[in-house]
């Protein structure tokens, strides 16, 4: 038996709900030091964090620039073109 607070305690499936809330620095220390614990154990959650991590800042490049990505010009010209070869129906 025993009471002791380790990373165990927890599922991934846990852990992936605590993500958010440890990236904004919102886990109770508690919590925060059991997900840390589990990370140590656990390769698969630390890669599930990097990869959260990534989408987050992948987001937030996003939010700052809202224009899409420009159409180069010679590729409307080749969809131009290839319109118009299409055989009428
Ligand atoms: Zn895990």
């Amino acid at each position: 038996m025993s009471d002791r607070i380790d990373g165990t305690e927890l599922t991934c499936r846990e852990i992936c709900d605590f993500v958010m809330a440890y990236l904004d620095g919102e886990l109770p220390e508690r919590e925060r030091a059991v997900f840390e614990t589990h990370l140590q154990i656990c390769p698969e959650c630390v890669c599930y964090l990097q990869t959260y991590q990534a989408t987050v800042r992948l987001g937030k490049d996003a939010c700052a620039d809202p224009s899409p990505p420009p159409v180069p010009e010679h590729l409307v010209s080749a969809i131009l073109a290839a319109r118009k070869k299409l055989p009428r129906c």
